[in-house]
């Protein structure tokens, strides 16, 4: 691992990782499953706080260092978190921990004691021993905490590592945040899991990633669709020559990997012409890991998410949890040693997660000789409108074409005449101007009439969440509280 601080052996891994569980353990034989979160920078330490973890037998909750106190408060809360370990926010801890009960320790104390016995997890690996928790937000209520086991996350990534052949010699730069399954499993669990090497950022930067891109040390990069629109943009608004230098050590890197929010194909094109690769793109959760992904090799088709990654299984199904004929659009449903165990503390949402052992993912999607296309989430971007069910994603990448359209986010505003109407929020290149007749007119080109946008809203910026994701309902809310004309 190679971070601020320098590069990392596995021994020093071993080593740091083995202290850390000492202290956590203190005296205890096995922390039997005990929470420990964690707010630690994206780095080594950070590693070693959840293998410490790990080792001495409790279940990982890594927190976001974005998040509020208040969010904090409540997911310390909700898993019931005995230890709160924490690197350079001592300020911000110090209260939360006093409130709560908890007790906060920072690194540097966990890591400065002696080595003693730990527990022997290792037989576990298989069975179901849970590993982590990571809160994924809900639109209607707060985040739930899905929990993960050791054999839930070995599924995982092994299933990773055979699909896009991962090896001893791989480099890969971890830019994403570490509160969430892209970052943790995708990148940093993969790496680890055979021996690579991983280049670890406390926070993405696009000069840096591109620095270090330019290297020619890399021969792997993941990340969202909204950071290779920064990459994008920080290439055209480099120098010639440096725009030379940045497109040819592209070609040092195997595989480049999109996912965790659709890819606009404007994207996956202009990234093509940049960088000479076709990005592969994939389709997970955090409660499955990843479901479905392009190949390796062989054709990657632009707006697909391609077919069923090793070890797991995915069908598509009507509302009554029947399969759907191909071609017919469904909800999508997962299956495998994969999937999370449970979310922490609510049997309810558990069983109703859950239909005759599949994972309702809430994701409606559909094949298309033979690979998916996602369609996006059932209930909030299947819209109905009319007695008509449109895809949100199909309007948005129709929309990106227009040439005054920076982005946009699609969403259905209820409306007593037609269930809900087609909505677009779109943000402007500087200088362009749209209204409603015209962005309509422009459109009947590529869409149906009753998938025409009839309300038009334009923002500086689209609501995103850390991860780059378009916060959809408020989205919904902005059209709400602005009123305004409609077609
Ligand atoms: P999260 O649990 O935060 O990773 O969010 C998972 C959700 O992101 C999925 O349920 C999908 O709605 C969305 N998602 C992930 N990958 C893709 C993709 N390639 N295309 C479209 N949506 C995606």
């Amino acid at each position: 691992m190679v971070d601020s601080q320098g590069a990392c052996t596995y021994n020093d891994l071993l080593d740091a990782s083995w202290r850390v569980a000492t202290a956590l353990l203190a005296g205890r034989e096995d922390l039997q499953e005990e929470r420990v979160a964690f707010l630690v920078t994206p780095g080594f330490r950070w590693v070693a706080t959840q293998w410490g973890i790990w080792r001495a037998g409790g279940i990982a909750v890594p927190l976001p260092l974005n998040s509020p106190r208040s969010e904090l408060e409540y997911f310390i809360g909700d898993t019931g978190a005995s230890t709160l370990v924490f690197d350079t926010l001592a300020a911000l801890v110090s209260p939360i921990a006093t409130a709560g009960g908890t007790r906060a320790l920072s690194y540097d104390q966990l890591s400065a004691g002696q080595p003693a016995e730990l527990p022997d997890i290792t037989p576990d690996i298989t069975g179901q021993r849970r590993a982590m928790i990571l809160y994924t937000s809900g639109t209607t209520s707060r985040p739930k905490g899905v929990v993960t086991t050791h054999a839930n996350i070995t599924a995982q990534v092994m299933s990773l590592v055979e699909a896009w052949e991962w090896s001893v010699s791989d480099r890969i730069v971890l830019c994403l945040p570490l509160h969430h399954v892209h970052g943790i499993i995708n990148v940093v669990c993969c790496a680890l899991w055979l021996g690579a090497t991983c280049q670890m950022l406390p926070r993405f930067d696009a000069n840096h990633t591109w620095d270090l891109i330019a290297s020619g040390n890399l021969t792997l990069f993941m990340a969202v669709p909204t950071i290779y629109a920064k990459l994008i943009f920080a290439w055209d608004t480099a120098s010639p020559e440096r725009r030379v230098l940045l497109s040819q050590s592209c070609a040092k890197l195997r595989l480049m990997v999109s996912g965790s929010a659709a890819l606009p194909v404007s994207t996956l094109q202009r990234w093509k012409e940049i960088s000479g690769h076709t990005l592969l793109e994939r389709y997970g959760m955090t409660e499955i890991g990843m479901a479905l992904s392009n190949p390796l090799q062989g054709e990657r088709v632009p707006g697909t998410v391609g077919t069923p990654l090793p070890s797991v299984e995915v069908q598509l199904v009507a509302e009554n949890g029947k399969p759907v004929a191909p071609g017919t659009p469904g909800e999508i449903e997962v299956r495998g040693p994969s999937v999370f165990a449970e979310y922490w503390g609510k049997p309810d949402a558990t069983r109703d997660a859950f239909r005759d052992g599949w994972f309702r993912t809430g994701d409606t999607a559909v094949v298309e000789n033979g690979v998916y296309r996602i369609l996006g989430r059932t209930n909030i971007d299947i819209l109905k409108t009319g007695g008509h069910k449109v895809s949100a994603l199909e309007i948005e990448e129709a929309l990106r074409k227009h040439p005054a359209v920076a982005e946009c986010a699609v969403v259905g505003v209820p409306d007593p005449e037609w269930g809900e109407r087609v909505a677009a929020a779109v943000v402007l290149n500087d200088g362009d101007a749209l209204d409603l007749p015209s962005l309509r007119t422009w459109a009947k080109e590529l869409l149906a009439t009753y998938k025409l946008p009839s309300r038009l809203l334009l923002l500086d910026a689209l609501p995103r969440t850390a991860m780059g994701k378009v916060i959809k309902p408020a989205v919904v809310a902005l059209f709400q509280s602005a009123g305004g004309p409609v077609a």
